[in-house]
């Protein structure tokens, strides 16, 4: 299969054979010798384990790449949407921002959470093989494609990332929280700074399987706290919560109500992948064959 080369800015190779090849011929003997042999190790390691399609594990020709038929499967969202919660709408107001029917009937506490993708097959395999098959390298792929949203999101102001906590339980389990992981790839892609201890997660939530939007909101609150001196760093900023999906809301929701106390100026939200409405069943959010895909853990949203 025929492999597509996504921008470079998005998966930051830009250049990199290049300037490989240049320092090369600059480097004194010794640390040429040491690069070729890492070069000669790289084509070892890539003719044993050749890079593949995240999402469907086809051959491709580098490392966080998708094949040509994951990535035109891909829905970057670009449309008109909620200016709140960025669920896509079916059209556009002339110079002015709407708001869906949800946010204006129970207005979220963020401002503006934006997506990379929408929640889809290739988009839902990248972030389970993060959670659950330990591919941490997904993170860097999918904070690749949520620079560009981050950029519009920040503008210039004193942004902080936050990323979704885990209960102290759930990280020793797994090891290592996903949101925390895509935050440190976001701050090295961009700059943006994060702080993984602002906010903390003091209750842990069951399994929100099969539950409604109301239940999800029921079972997350309470289930953040601001950290000790939380305020004294927030202070005055633009705190992003970054998390990998955004699905009912009702995680983000109760996870900004809490930054908000912190005397922040703005609270925003930044997810990999946003669910969105079928359009052909007219069902707002699947939840049922959602949570079939993520087996016994819990959805985060
Ligand atoms: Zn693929
Ligand atoms: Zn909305």
């Amino acid at each position: 299969m025929r492999a597509l080369v996504p921008p470079r800015a998005l998966l930051h190779k830009s250049g990199m054979a290049t300037e490989g090849e240049e320092a090369g011929s600059r480097m004194p003997p010794g640390a040429r010798l040491r690069h070729g042999m890492r070069q000669a190790g790289r084509a070892i390691v890539d003719y044993a384990l050749p890079p593949r399609c995240p999402a469907c594990g086809t051959i491709v020709g580098a490392d966080r790449q998708f094949c040509l038929d994951c990535w035109s499967s891909l829905d970057f969202l670009g449309g008109p949407a909620c200016a709140r919660c960025s669920i896509p709408l079916p059209s556009a107001v002339p110079g002015g921002d709407l708001e869906c029917g949800a946010c204006l009937a129970d207005p979220p506490p963020f401002e503006g959470a934006p997506a990379a993708v929408a929640y889809g097959p290739a988009a839902r395999t990248v972030a389970l093989r993060l959670k659950y098959g330990r591919r941490v390298g997904h993170a860097r792929l999918m904070a690749g494609l949520m620079l560009a949203p981050l950029r519009a999101l920040a503008g210039e102001g004193e942004a902080l990332l936050v990323p979704v906590p885990l209960h102290r339980w759930r990280l020793w389990s797994r090891g290592f929280n996903q949101a925390a992981l895509v935050a440190d790839a976001l701050t090295r892609l961009s700059g943006v700074p994060h702080d993984h201890d602002l906010l903390l997660r003091v209750k842990a939530t069951p399994p929100m399987r099969g539950k409604g939007k109301r239940e999800r909101a029921r079972i997350v609150a309470g289930a953040f706290a601001l950290a000790p001196g939380a305020k004294e760093r927030a202070r005055g900023r633009h705190l992003i919560l970054i998390d990998d999906v955004h699905a009912s809301g009702a995680t983000l929701r109760a996870a900004a109500r809490i930054l908000r106390r912190s005397g922040a100026a703005r609270v925003s939200a930044l997810c990999w992948a946003r669910v969105v409405p079928d359009a052909a069943t007219g069902n707002l959010f699947d939840f049922a064959a959602l949570d079939s895909d993520m087996q016994s853990e819990r959805m985060t949203g």
